[in-house]
């Protein structure tokens, strides 16, 4: 990818009590399209894609998805055509409306929308030997963007100065990144993980790649499932703000550090901890949810 990481800024929580600290590093900080976990998780997939020779990425996604944000970005800036497999046939009259993929089809990403009853098969063989021959040879860049490149870029994350954390928090969806993250923890340390959507499948997918023990899933903040939200959660994302001048975003990043801060004031964490946040990124889906929130007349997310 061809802007270069700086070193990436870790910052300290505001907090109500003095037993714990929290800092965040910000991740979101990396680039404001391809950000966070999206950039760790494409860059060993781009270099694999040019060692085979690859022109097309394909990759597959919802409608407010960061990861086909990133894909199409990242694929214009590297020089390949990308194509997104969209769930959800009633989108393609929508574009316009949808900030997303607007900004995914600026970047030249050609779409293929597809029922949600389809999208379940995606990953089939007679699914995938339709899309080669509409499209020719593609390099498949998973849902989520996880496989075993995706998780070799999210072991970078942590860096040695880290040792001095005790806890390190995420979000998770597919769980690319907390595999990447509980591989590079030291044996000190805890990783806990909070998936943004319902489902009991996760703890498994995480087993197949994570390579030690020293972790959790803290599955009670997801707010009803993937998506779903809350005024309490958008109150809460928007006071943060006001605190810490910090952005999160509504699907992943919101929920991961409402539930740190509900366990902190349950007195979850033992005294003196230090707990590290890792903020993924995903500001970009703001702007289409504030779209969903402001229909139904609800509370927005407001940074300022
Ligand atoms: C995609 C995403 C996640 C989930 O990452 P997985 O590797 O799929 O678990 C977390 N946070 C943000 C902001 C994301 O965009």
């Amino acid at each position: 990818m061809p802007f270069v990481l700086q070193d990436i800024l870790t910052q300290k929580i505001q907090l109500f009590t003095n037993n714990v600290s929290v800092s965040i590093r910000r991740e979101d900080l990396i680039h404001p399209i391809v950000s966070g976990n999206k950039f760790r998780k494409l860059k060993y997939n781009l270099v694999q894609a040019k060692a085979e020779n690859q022109k097309t990425l394909l990759t597959f996604g919802g409608a407010f998805s960061n990861h086909i944000a990133a894909v199409a970005f990242a694929g214009k800036e590297n020089g390949f055509k990308t194509i997104g497999i969209i769930r959800g046939d009633e989108l393609r009259s929508k574009i316009e409306k949808n900030p997303t993929l607007k900004f995914a089809q600026e970047c030249g990403m050609q779409f293929e929308f597809v029922t949600r009853e389809d999208y379940r098969h995606k990953i089939e063989a007679t699914f995938l030997e339709n899309l080669k021959q509409k499209f020719g040879e593609f390099y498949l860049v998973p849902e989520g963007g996880t496989n075993e490149f995706a998780i070799k870029g999210c072991e970078e994350i942590l860096t040695k100065d880290d040792s001095l954390y005790d806890f390190v928090c995420c979000a998770i969806g597919t769980g690319g990144t907390i595999c990447g993250i509980i591989n590079s923890i030291l044996p000190h340390q805890k990783v806990l993980g909070f998936p943004a959507l319902k489902g009991d499948f996760l703890k498994e997918e995480i087993c197949k790649f994570a390579q030690n023990e020293n972790w959790e899933l803290i599955t009670n903040y997801h707010f009803g499932g993937y998506g779903k939200v809350n005024p309490e959660l958008i109150a809460f994302i928007n006071q943060f703000y006001v605190e810490n001048k910090i952005p999160l975003d509504p699907i992943y990043t919101g929920k991961m550090v409402f539930g740190v801060m509900d366990l902190i004031q349950k007195s979850y964490f033992p005294k003196n901890s230090k707990i590290l946040l890792i903020h993924t990124g995903g500001l970009q889906g703001i702007a289409g949810m504030n779209l969903k929130l402001k229909a139904k007349k609800s509370l927005t997310i407001d940074f300022q």
